[in-house]
């Protein structure tokens, strides 16, 4: 988190959240500098409307969201879904494991 000072009477606080691009800079108040204080991840997570679960599996994978089906091997499948990469947090949200990929039966 970086403070800037615009002039002498305004701090702007700015904290770089980790999303599946690199990193987004985004400004804070004073109430939300001491939620992100307190725990960076779940800030994060609420500002892309995720759990942190679903925040962190959301970087882990890369944005890529994946096939819903299972293996024959009672595995979840591996595949990346049509167009299934880099997405925003939303549209990842929607797709992870809830469409299918080729093998799948899904488009
Ligand atoms: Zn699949």
């Amino acid at each position: 988190m970086t403070k800037k000072t615009i002039n002498s009477a305004e701090i702007e606080y700015v904290a770089t959240l980790t999303n599946v691009y690199g990193g987004e800079y985004v400004s804070l108040t004073e109430q939300e500098v001491a939620e992100y204080k307190r725990d960076p991840d779940g800030f994060a997570a609420k500002h892309f409307g995720l759990t942190r679960d679903e925040y962190q599996e959301w970087i882990e994978c890369g944005g890529e969201a994946k096939c819903g089906a299972k293996t024959k091997a009672g595995k979840l499948c591996g595949n990346t879904l049509k167009g299934g990469s880099q997405l925003s947090a939303e549209e990842w949200k929607a797709r992870h494991r809830s469409e299918y990929c080729s093998t799948h039966g899904g488009e």
